[in-house]
């Protein structure tokens, strides 16, 4: 998977999560029901307060989830990546400034 590949998928996973409000336990106490209105992210229905825990919701929850989705792609990549770095560490000598270009 190409890195703009990636990069497109992960933006489009992170913009469907916000940090806003919604209704805990439907309907609300405005609809004659028992739920109260909190903050968090509705797309996951989790709550939380502040913009840093929004920031560890994204980090741990959203981009692991889809980095697993994307794990066969993301593999690949490692391991070109990998083949890259044993195939700079073949030459003799030239390591340090074949390594400075990746
Ligand atoms: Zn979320």
């Amino acid at each position: 998977m190409l890195k703009s590949e990636l990069y497109r998928e992960l933006r489009t996973e992170l913009h469907r999560h916000d940090f806003s409000t919604f209704v805990d336990e439907p309907p609300s106490i405005a609809q004659g029901g028992q739920g109260v209105v909190v903050t968090g992210c509705p797309t996951c229905r989790k709550k939380f307060g502040t913009m840093p825990r929004f920031l560890d919701h994204l980090t741990d929850d959203v981009l692991p989830a889809a980095l697993g989705q994307l794990r066969g792609s993301v593999n690949g990549m490692v391991r070109r990546r990998t083949l890259e770095v044993v195939k700079c560490g073949g030459k003799e000598g030239s390591h340090e400034t074949t390594s400075a270009r990746h």
